[in-house]
């Protein structure tokens, strides 16, 4: 597995994580490729208190327990809950459902209709009481990064999390520029379309040529840019180690340009960020 420094924070992260939403659907499968998971260096684990309504924190405790300091553990607070108070309170209820101390890093999910600085002063209170050591944003689009670094100062803002997978590559005109300029880490998520992924012949040779899959394929794609990272979601054990080989898979320039070709970006469109 690669790992790579996460923005600004320097905190070593495996180019390829894991999501965790719905898998409150099979909790014991989910404990199971979680854990296989962080055995094969997929360290960097993605939750919500949205997921399952807290069920899904829950079973990532189960997953993590005895195993905390190995994991980069990211979660993220619901927009409703995104005031100062709110913020502290929800992330005091995250703690308590992952049977942790900290967090590594805390999102606002997306953006809320209470002021950024509200949340922002929320984040810096618990990253002043140790609850986190970083926090970040998601689905943000650049002009909202760029507020955020505005009211937050430089090195505040450690990631952004947004949709991103071959056939929806909006953020590379004008999100992940702004994010690379800041030294945010961008945090891919659904690299699979969440489950619609489709291959291509394209995928299908460079993978042949590689002894990979196309889905290993398009993840090494995802994360071609220092700055880039992907948080697959798996819930069976052979998905989960047909994702963490993807973490050792190179391209070669040309291969890039292929895929680049093969999966055209959209138009540029500023202030616009594609959500699920
Ligand atoms: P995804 O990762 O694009 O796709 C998940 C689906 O792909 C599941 O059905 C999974 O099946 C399947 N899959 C995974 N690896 C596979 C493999 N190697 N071969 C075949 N199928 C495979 O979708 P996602 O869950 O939407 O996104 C990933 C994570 O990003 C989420 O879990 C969540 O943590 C995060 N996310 C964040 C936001 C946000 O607003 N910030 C929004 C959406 C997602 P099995 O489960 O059966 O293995």
């Amino acid at each position: 597995m690669e790992y790579r420094a996460f923005g600004w924070t320097g905190v070593q992260v495996p180019v390829i994580g894991q999501g965790t939403w719905q898998m409150e659907r099979d909790p014991a499968a989910a404990v199971a490729a979680l854990r296989r998971g962080i055995d094969l260096g997929m360290t960097h684990i993605d939750t919500a208190e949205m997921y399952g309504a807290g069920r899904v924190e829950e079973i990532v405790g189960e997953a993590i327990a005895g195993r905390r300091a190995a994991v980069f553990l990211v979660s993220k607070v619901l927009p409703e809950h995104a005031t100062r108070k709110g913020v502290i309170a929800a992330c005091e209820g995250s703690l308590r459902r992952l049977r942790t101390d900290f967090l590594d890093c805390y999102l606002l999910h997306w953006p809320s209709r209470y002021p950024l600085e509200e949340t922002i002063a929320g984040f810096e209170h618990l990253v002043g009481q140790g609850k986190i050591r970083f926090w970040g944003v998601s689905n943000f689009n650049e002009e909202l990064v760029e507020e955020a670094v505005r009211i937050a100062g430089p090195r505040r803002v450690a990631c952004n999390q947004v949709l991103y997978h071959l056939e929806e590559r909006t953020i590379e005109h004008f999100v992940v520029p702004t994010c690379e300029r800041h030294g945010i880490a961008v945090v891919g998520y659904s690299p699979f379309a969440q489950g619609r992924f489709r291959s291509h012949p394209v995928l299908e040779e460079i993978a042949a040529r590689h002894g990979a899959t196309p889905r290993q394929v398009a993840l090494a794609f995802l994360v071609r840019q220092v700055v880039l990272f992907t948080i697959p979601k798996a819930s069976r054990i052979t998905h989960v180690e047909e994702n963490a080989r993807a973490g050792e898979l190179r391209l070669t320039e040309e291969e890039i340009r292929r895929i680049d070709r093969a999966f055209p970006l959209p138009p540029p469109r500023r202030g616009y960020v594609p959500v699920l």
